[in-house]
């Protein structure tokens, strides 16, 4: 539980890349904690026999970031170097890697020692050219996009799940005020060393268990389109419904997917999520292509808000940046990106407010940035 800064930290973090049919794009930003905990991964093709494979994922660290970056750089490796990969049982390969990650890594000497207590969730996903296998661990969470609809996600791993609080009580801790002996807000983590001493009970037995829920779904190369993987800063103000919608909506208007990925985690700060986030987006053959008409759609769009902006600040006594918002959240604008509303055009109004108000462009102050709108 990290504190928080007087103003948020908005640059972000960006990569893109592409492979095997796949295009992916990469944004993180700090947002409002005191500290970047967040790491990521994305490869595609990932050699030896496996040129056509690749991989993503995002760890969300907590009380420090040692256990995210350790995770980032060598959960591949533990994965396709488990002995059950070269048998071909991949769902049993990925949880022997995320196991032996975790008994390897607690040898470090920071963390053995308890010097570093950090720990952190994990969601990955393994594309094969046939399958899309997908593990969780924590809450963060991935979400397959086919057909324009959120067909698969994966489960959090919140202490209060009859099955997490089962285990955790049966090792002798506590689930209050939803966390594992009143303090960690997972119940499955990597690292995390100081919930996992209970003696004569395994690895996946203790208060909190490294072991992964491992999926495979079979890929439809009609009808899949994007695949997310995002930390819990993003899915606290996002459901899957919205943030399948405003992903496709903002595809419809570029290809460009590092751009789409900093408009979700914009959004999601102005939505008011404090916490880090990041996201990978992935997308297959079948992604939407971006089209004239939502590109004139979102025209209309900016058009009818500098419209409306200009008639607010013409009538009104106070031009103050915030009530414009509340002005305009009030109106109810037709045609918001679905899953974004106002939030995602925050960026806009904010450029367009400047052009308006040059000398009262007092936008940017962290007054304005801490405070958000009520939207119906
Ligand atoms: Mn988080």
């Amino acid at each position: 539980m990290g504190s928080f800064l007087d103003k948020p930290k908005t640059e972000k973090h960006n990569e893109h890349g592409c492979g095997n049919g796949l295009r992916y794009g990469v944004a993180s930003m700090q947002g409002w904690r005191v500290e970047m905990e967040d790491a990521h991964c994305a490869v595609t093709g990932l050699g030896e026999g496996l040129e056509d494979w690749s991989f993503f994922a995002v760890f969300d660290g907590h009380a420090g970031e040692r256990v995210s970056a350790h995770c980032a750089d060598h959960l591949l490796e533990c994965i396709v170097g488990a002995e059950e990969f070269r048998s071909d049982d991949v769902i049993e390969a990925i949880r022997a890697g995320f196991l032996s990650l975790d008994a390897r890594m607690r040898a470090l000497p920071e963390l053995a020692s308890g010097e570093d207590k950090s720990g952190s969730t994990a969601v990955c996903a393994l594309i094969s050219p046939h399958t899309v296998y997908v593990a969780n661990c924590g809450d963060s969470r991935a979400v397959l996009c086919r057909s324009g609809r959120p067909t698969f996600s994966t489960r959090d791993h919140k202490p209060v799940l009859p099955a997490e609080k089962e285990r955790i009580l049966r090792a002798g801790g506590s689930v209050m005020i939803q966390r594992v002996n009143g303090s960690l807000a997972v119940s499955r983590a990597l690292g995390d060393y100081e919930y996992k001493n209970v003696e004569g009970r395994g690895p996946c037995e203790q208060l909190v268990s490294p072991e992964p829920e491992v999926s495979a779904v079979v890929r439809n190369e009609e009808k899949d389109e994007f695949l997310v993987l995002a930390c819990d800063g993003v899915w606290d103000v996002m459901s899957n419904e919205d943030l399948c919608a405003f992903v496709r909506s903002r595809l419809a208007l570029t290809d460009d997917l590092e751009s789409v990925a900093n408009q979700v985690v914009d959004t999601c700060l102005y939505k008011g999520s404090r916490d880090n986030m990041s996201i990978v987006l992935v997308t297959f053959p079948g992604v939407p292509q971006p089209s004239a008409e939502a590109m004139q759609r979102e025209r209309e769009l900016e058009e009818l808000i500098e419209r409306r902006m200009t008639d607010i600040i013409n009538q009104g006594d106070t031009v103050e940046f915030l009530h414009v918002l509340q002005a305009l959240a009030d109106e109810n604008i037709p045609g918001l990106p679905p899953g974004g509303g106002l939030s995602a055009k925050r960026n806009f109004i904010e450029s367009v407010y400047k052009k308006l108000c040059p000398n009262n462009a007092d936008s940017n102050s962290p007054e304005s940035q801490r405070r958000g709108v009520s939207e119906t």
